[in-house]
């Protein structure tokens, strides 16, 4: 299973989405979003967030902030790199230690990373389809994603 794509009606069904997928995340996955501003990248996140028994209240957009730290079943590392400009930033905070440790990474705006992008991560493409739809394209980046759409797509009804 390589390619998974999911339409969300509603922001309340984006992070229904979120919850179930981060009950087959394992620690030191690694998840990249994509997506124009206002797609729903932060409120997947929201989703994610919940699903890791993390009080969704405590969950802001780290606009300002390149790294947010939840702390909850597994921990959540958020990383919003909208507005950096240069990969070396992302090398600064010492990403590595989020990124192949025992949490679980979840990136805003991954394509920022450039040469940092990992080899293996749940690539999630969001694009806006109309004022309230959202299709989320789901691929694998590596085998262990390759599984874990596998097992999704075996699980979820939202998968026809
Ligand atoms: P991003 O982080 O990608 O900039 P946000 O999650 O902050 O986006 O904002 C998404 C906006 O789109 C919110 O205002 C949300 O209410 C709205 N929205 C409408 N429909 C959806 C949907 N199906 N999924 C997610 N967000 C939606
Ligand atoms: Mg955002």
């Amino acid at each position: 299973m390589n390619t998974i794509k999911i339409l969300t009606k509603s922001p309340q069904e984006t992070i229904g989405l979120g919850k179930e997928l981060c009950m087959l995340f394992r620690p030191g996955d690694i998840v990249g979003l994509y997506g124009d501003l206002g797609s729903g990248k932060t409120t997947f996140v929201k989703g994610l967030a919940a699903g890791l028994g993390i009080d969704k209240n405590s969950l802001h957009s780290p606009t300002f902030v390149l790294l947010n730290i939840y702390e909850g079943r597994l921990n959540l590392y958020h990383f919003d790199l909208y507005r950096i400009d240069n990969a070396k930033e992302i090398a600064l905070i010492g990403y590595e230690e989020f990124f192949y440790g025992q949490g679980i990474s979840v990136i805003e705006w991954a394509g920022n990373l450039g040469p940092l992008l990992p080899k293996a991560f749940l690539k999630i493409q969001i694009s806006i389809i109309a004022e309230d739809k959202r299709l989320f394209s789901l691929s694998a980046k590596g085998s262990r994603y390759n599984e874990l759409l596998e097992e999704f797509s075996t699980h979820s009804k939202r998968v026809k």
